[in-house]
């Protein structure tokens, strides 16, 4: 089977996890701030907090911006359901912006139009969460520039999108955003197995989220000194969880930080000689902004007609090739149709799941293996 993701791991990985096996810290040593250091370094951002996952980054992210109980959360429909389960965890309400057909991803116009309204009725919500779809940079400064006109605040869930680029600059840097997360899960740029993060140039955003992904607890020197406590002293100040990322995660992700640019070399690599094959079929690709380098997590195309998706899926499966579909849009899910969402809201969303369909993309696939994805679908079209 040809995987439609797949993590790649080398010697230098292995060792460096077994190293920390042996060491003195399995939890809380040293990797994981190292690990931390190599993303602040490789964005340009000022603070890195490493976590157990990214929905876990995306939780804490909404925490710390003080999003709770009669806030609003909005996202895309389209987009794992991570996205929008965060803001629900927070007891939020959510509600998403519909995506542009061309790029997959939130459509500035619609949240511009959408703002006007909710302005209108009182209701803006307090945080929007743009999600960087295949690894393709949202319109980050259109976003941006309505999110400071409105004083909303904006998590970029990047979970696609490390080592990608927009204006010239590394996604993560949060030029137009508060916060910014990554996903290490192992089908995305590079891998700690589980794991995640969230970048901020905050300073209080960031002792906030660190506080946050453990337990809600402190151990600050002028408190120490204050309470007239030994080295036993903490403080538990917030309701915090146990987010925390292990060492052997983080000494996994700092040595496939050594790769990842190779990696996203690879995917561009691949991603356009699939659009050389691909152009003698009738086929609409979902492509980056210009303006924009993608990390190319997934390479997603539109067929040309949507009742024949369930065929095409089923003979490429058959064929040995997993291709997928990337995503359901979330307001269609049962869950979120007992929130009272209904088919039809979001109809960009709901007509660019009918006909999109993920093909293979990974550093470890071969132009031959390419090749053969992009024969099988011309045969099963
Ligand atoms: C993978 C993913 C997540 C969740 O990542 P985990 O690390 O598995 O928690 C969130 N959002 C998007 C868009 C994703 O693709």
């Amino acid at each position: 089977m040809i995987l439609y993701g797949q993590q790649s791991i080398n010697q230098q990985d292995i060792d460096s996890v077994v190293a920390v096996l042996t060491s003195d810290y399995l939890t809380q040593g040293p990797q994981v701030p190292a690990f931390e250091a190599a993303l602040s370094a490789f964005t340009g951002v000022q603070y890195t907090l490493a976590v157990n996952s990214a929905t876990s980054a995306l939780h804490i992210a909404c925490l710390a911006l003080g999003v709770g109980v009669g806030d609003r959360v909005w996202t895309s429909p389209i987009t794992f359901v991570a996205s929008a389960n965060a803001a629900l965890y927070c007891g939020a309400e959510i509600d998403f912006v519909d995506i542009d057909a061309i790029t997959g991803n939130m459509c500035p116009t619609q949240l511009a139009i959408k703002l006007a309204e909710a302005a209108k009725q009182d209701k803006l919500p307090k945080v929007i969460i743009p999600v960087h779809l295949c690894g393709h940079s949202c319109d980050m400064q259109a976003i941006g520039k309505l999110a400071s006109q409105y004083g909303i605040k904006v998590i970029e869930d990047a979970s696609h999108a490390i080592g990608g680029y927009y204006q010239s600059e590394p996604v993560g840097n949060c030029r137009y955003s508060d916060i910014c997360i990554f996903s290490f899960h192992p089908v995305k740029i590079i891998t700690t197995a589980e794991g995640g993060a969230a970048l901020t140039n905050s300073s209080e955003l960031a002792a906030a989220m660190a506080r946050l992904r453990s337990h809600g607890i402190t151990k600050l020197e002028a408190e120490l000194q204050r309470q007239d406590q030994g080295d036993w002293y903490y403080e538990q100040h917030d309701l915090g969880y146990n987010y925390r990322m292990t060492e052997l995660q983080a000494a996994l992700g700092l040595s496939q930080m050594t790769r990842l640019q190779s990696f996203v070399c690879r995917r561009n690599e691949l991603a356009t000689h699939y659009t050389q094959l691909l152009t003698r079929l009738p086929l609409t690709l979902i492509q980056p902004l210009a303006e924009s380098i993608s990390s190319y997590h997934l390479f997603v195309v539109r067929l040309p007609k949507a009742e024949q998706r369930r065929r095409i899926f089923d003979e490429m499966r058959a064929l040995n090739v997993q291709v997928h579909v990337h995503y359901i849009p979330v307001h269609l899910q049962p869950y979120y149709q007992n929130l009272g969402f209904t088919r039809g809201q979001f109809p960009q969303a709901e007509t660019f799941y009918n006909d999109i369909l993920t093909l293979p993309l990974h550093p470890g696939l071969s132009q031959k293996e390419l090749a053969y994805v992009v024969d099988c679908l011309e045969k099963v079209i």
